[in-house]
């Protein structure tokens, strides 16, 4: 699938890409808020990759502009943020995110995860627990 990827660290960026490229999605990244709101409406990716810790604009906020585009209302959008504090989870879903991964990235697991990012506007209905 194609994933566009906001995130500021270099390092960050070049994990993410080299562990998702390796199992056939295409990456877009963007490294500001911004530039992140500005591709996504250019190149409609599957899912949006969104790190948290952004200067200037933070991803809340880039959440928020993201579902305010009419073409973008419906695809998902996964956080991934090292913030472990009670209530992150929370206000990342009411800015919009429909998933959450916590950082450091983990190699193991990670690419996993983003897929099943995919399916996570669904999750509610699945879940019977
Ligand atoms: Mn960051």
């Amino acid at each position: 699938m194609k994933i566009l990827l906001i995130e500021d660290n270099e390092q960050n960026r070049y994990l993410a890409t080299f562990l998702l490229e390796k199992r056939g999605h295409q990456i877009v990244p963007a490294t500001s808020g911004p530039e992140g709101v500005k591709l996504a409406a250019q190149v409609r990716p599957d899912l949006i990759l969104l790190d948290i810790q952004l200067p200037g604009m933070d991803g809340y906020a880039v959440a928020e502009a993201l579902r305010k585009e009419p073409g973008l209302r419906d695809v998902p959008i996964v956080a991934v943020t090292s913030y472990a504090m009670v209530g992150d989870r929370e206000r990342g879903l009411a800015a919009g995110c429909t998933g959450y991964i916590e950082k450091p990235i983990d190699p193991e697991t990670f690419v996993d995860e983003v897929e099943r990012g995919l399916y996570s506007r669904d999750a509610g209905a699945e879940d019977t627990s």
